[in-house]
């Protein structure tokens, strides 16, 4: 193929000491046969596309967007905030069952099937102190990215190691927060097939950190997509691990009012089961 350093065109001269332009010159010719439709027949791309302009916000392919989404999401979004005024009125835990679900949405990205962040819109609503704790099996990157500059805001994140898991590139233990929010993110990337001792154990370390805080408020973004057979996770806490996980929570909740967001948990029998379990750890026992 006439293609290359050397080839026809009288390219001889140039590799003398310039491979680099050689090279250059050679996929500019690609580009060409690229953008010449007929030649190759392949259509040419139009940026100004539905899917292309929905790309300019979404950071992945999971997440359409259809007739009667935005009233989902919105509708989402005002469950929290109901949950959020019953908290501060009463000053108690409530819980959100918001669907769709929020974490991985950010400031002017969507994906991850979150469309509006219900946690953080909830968490800025209260216009306080807050420390926002996520247990999803995912990271919760949406809500990081939020609240990533921001010191009134905490940000905690157990989740699967990014490396081996969605969204794959935000989650890193590393990731601390920038400027005024440094040391005010933290995450806990744990290794596939976690079980309840692994979790606990980490679960304890962020409960102290948030103890640290000092919040006014507490927001749990709560995905039960940590339990053992969820078709969206790969960690192997159970039903009982997942009970005494509310009951550890709900330690450091019974002293600070505390809004509950639902995010995952996916198609599994024992999803309800695992919500109840959960959940009653939060049930006061007096009333
Ligand atoms: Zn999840």
């Amino acid at each position: 193929m006439a293609r290359g350093p050397g080839a026809a065109g009288g390219l001889g001269s140039d590799r003398e000491g310039l491979g680099v332009r050689g090279l250059r010159i050679v996929v500019a010719e690609v580009v060409d046969e690229l953008l010449d439709a007929d030649g190759i027949g392949r259509r040419q791309q139009a940026l100004d596309r539905i899917d292309a302009r929905l790309g300019r916000y979404s950071f992945d392919t999971s997440t359409p967007i259809a007739e009667g989404t935005w009233d989902a999401a919105y509708w989402s979004a005002q469950c929290a905030l109901t949950a959020a005024d019953l908290v501060r009125a009463y000053r108690e835990t409530a819980y959100a069952l918001c669907r769709p679900p929020g974490h991985h949405a950010g400031v002017d990205f969507y994906g991850g099937y979150c469309y509006l962040n219900n946690a953080a819109i909830a968490a800025r609503y209260l216009q306080a102190r807050v420390a926002i704790l996520d247990i999803d099996y995912h990271h919760g990157n949406g809500t990081q990215e939020i609240f990533y500059s921001d010191p009134a805001m905490l940000t905690c994140s157990l989740h699967a190691d990014p490396d081996e898991e969605y969204p794959y590139y935000w989650g890193g233990a590393d990731e601390l927060g920038t400027e005024a929010g440094e040391g005010f993110n933290r995450n806990w990337p744990l290794p596939l097939g976690t079980g309840d001792a692994a979790y606990l154990e980490t679960l304890d370390e962020a409960l102290a950190v948030v103890r640290d805080f000092g919040p006014e408020y507490f927001v749990i973004s709560a995905g039960f997509d940590i339990v053992a057979g969820d078709p969206g996770g790969g960690f192997k806490v159970t039903t009982a691990g997942l009970a005494e996980i509310g009951r550890r929570i709900a330690g450091l909740a019974g002293h600070v009012p505390t809004l509950i967001v639902q995010e995952g948990g996916y198609l599994l029998d024992e999803l309800g089961t695992n919500a109840v379990a959960f959940l009653s750890a939060f049930v006061r026992q007096d009333v």
